[in-house]
């Protein structure tokens, strides 16, 4: 980016999937990003250098005046800074970006617009209606349902619209009532299907349905808030049939994770893409030891055991420190325990020698042995601080000469007294922890009568035995475990406790 460019960019309806790549790219370069209410929080962390100025509604005041956010754009590009100005959906629907692309042109600042998938038609597709479909609707138009003057009335021209196309309205839950009203009266049938989609790409999409002439009812009774797109004619009919988003297997539901936020972490992507809204709380984070015992010598044990992903990643972290590589490992029996371990081998091109059905010692030793006798053979365990030692006991009594290792601690983030803080307001319908020292820090952050009150309120799901046994200790109802103590085993059991729970 050269210096001194404002960057008008479509932030898309709220799934940050719905970023487009050069909008991202603008965020990642971003000196400073001006931003408003209805920009999905969770954008902000693609500019996380950029400096914020929040330019939208605040609970005492309105947004600030369309001038004034004008003058900001102007001002900082001025300063040769590098200026991001994100906005719902896309900059010129009904954004107001033509005013600003405007005051930049006239100040003789340059500017890019990035167009965004806007709400009229994402909210749309996420509630199964294609807006136009061939025998249903040959055109679409999109209206505003801003109300002028003293009176609040909807200005619009309803003879214009087509009733053989679809009506897409933006802004206009307040303006419902006179929207259905006009439309009725100007030939369009009251049978016409008709939707109304709130919150439309967010976890929390809400739609409601009806016949135009009983949709302003229908949405009263279901107390149907902005931001909200209305939607009206023959296709909204195909809902039906097409209404993908809202029917994955933990669509609406909330849950809360603590899981440590990792590289390639899957746990809060796949409960996304299945539908949940995830509120991600991590209480624990890993810090790789300095230098492992053992890590300098591996040459000299026969085996190294590998029992997370954690464990897998640290060591390599430790070799690479040492001026060592895989090769280290050559003459060294690996096993490992679990998808995620064998996924972070892989990455280092590592297939181990055994791979236990499961994490329970007996799995471990009688998978290590079918290999060969492990008397007097030494093994090597790195793992995190705080974990059980019932795997070194059951390798001592085969007659393994074992080696505990500290390859790793799990600390409290620096950030994860706010995250804690939110984490009862978000009210979750379930909240996982997949390891024991999650739950302990939790608590800790959380303090007694708070911590009583979530251990009330919310089931949880737990990845195994052993830290269901420290939730129970922590007075919470384990509702979920699943059968192999993995991630993906994990969602698919939180994924039958919720088809249980509908
Ligand atoms: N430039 C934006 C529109 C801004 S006007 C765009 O292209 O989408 C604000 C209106 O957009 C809201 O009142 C609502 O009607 C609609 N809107 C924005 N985000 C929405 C969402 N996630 N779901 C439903 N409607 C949304």
């Amino acid at each position: 980016m050269p210096p001194g460019n404002v960057y008008l960019v479509g932030a898309g309806p709220g799934d940050p999937g719905l970023l487009t790549l050069r909008g991202r790219q603008c965020l990642q370069s971003a000196q400073v990003l001006v931003y408003d209410a209805l920009v999905n929080p969770r954008m902000l962390g693609y500019a996380p250098q950029a400096e914020l100025i929040y330019v939208g509604k605040k609970a005492d005041r309105h947004s600030l005046p369309q001038e004034e956010i004008q003058r900001i754009l102007i001002a900082q590009a001025r300063q040769g800074k590098n200026v991001v100005r994100l906005k719902g959906g896309d900059p010129f629907v009904f954004g107001r970006g033509g005013e600003e692309a405007l005051a930049l042109a006239a100040a003789g600042i340059h500017f890019e617009v990035v167009p965004g998938v806007s709400a009229g038609i994402a909210a749309a597709a996420y509630a199964g209606i294609p807006v136009t479909h061939r025998g249903l609707a040959t055109s679409v138009t999109f209206v505003t349902g801003h109300l002028s003057g003293e009176d609040k009335t909807l200005a619009l021209d309803f003879a214009r619209f087509d009733p053989a196309g679809t009506l897409v309205c933006y802004m206009g839950v307040g303006a419902l009532d006179q929207l259905c009203a006009g439309l009725l009266t100007k030939g369009w049938a009251a049978t016409t299907p008709s939707a109304v989609v709130e919150w439309g790409t967010y976890a929390r999409q809400r739609t409601v349905t009806a016949p135009l002439d009983k949709l302003v009812s229908v949405a009263e009774e279901a107390a149907v808030k902005s931001p909200a797109i209305i939607i009206v004619g023959a296709v909204a009919g195909l809902r039906e049939e097409l209404a993908w988003f809202e029917s994955r297997p933990l669509f609406g539901l909330r849950i809360a994770i603590t899981h440590a936020q990792q590289g390639n972490d899957t746990l809060e992507q796949r409960l996304r893409t299945l539908g949940a809204d995830v509120y991600a709380c991590p209480t624990v984070e890993i810090q790789p030891a300095a230098r492992p015992e053992g890590i300098d010598d591996l040459a000299h044990y026969a085996w190294i055991v590998l029992t997370s992903a954690n464990a897998a990643r640290t060591v390599f972290a430790a070799l690479d420190d040492g001026g060592h590589d895989a090769r280290l490992l050559g003459n060294t029996r690996i096993c490992a325990v679990g998808a995620s371990t064998l996924a972070a081998l892989e990455q280092r091109f590592i297939r181990p020698d055994v791979v236990p059905e499961n994490y329970t010692s007996e799995a471990i030793v009688s998978a290590m042995k079918a290999i060969g006798p492990l008397r007097d053979e030494g093994v090597l365990i790195p793992r995190a601080d705080v974990a059980r030692a019932s795997l070194a006991e059951a390798l001592d009594d085969a007659g393994a000469q074992v080696t505990e290792s500290v390859a790793y601690h799990m600390e409290v983030p620096v950030d994860a007294e706010g995250a804690t803080a939110g984490l009862l307001d978000f009210a979750p319908d379930l909240l996982v922890f997949t390891n024991a020292a999650a739950i302990r820090n939790l608590s800790a952050l959380l303090g007694d009568a708070r911590q009583e009150e979530l251990a009330r309120q919310t089931p949880v799901g737990s990845i195994g035995p052993v830290t269901t046994r420290v939730a129970r200790d922590g007075g919470f109802e384990v509702v979920v475990e699943p059968v192999l103590h993995d991630v993906a085993h994990l969602v698919e059991s939180i994924c039958d406790w919720a088809g249980e729970r509908a």
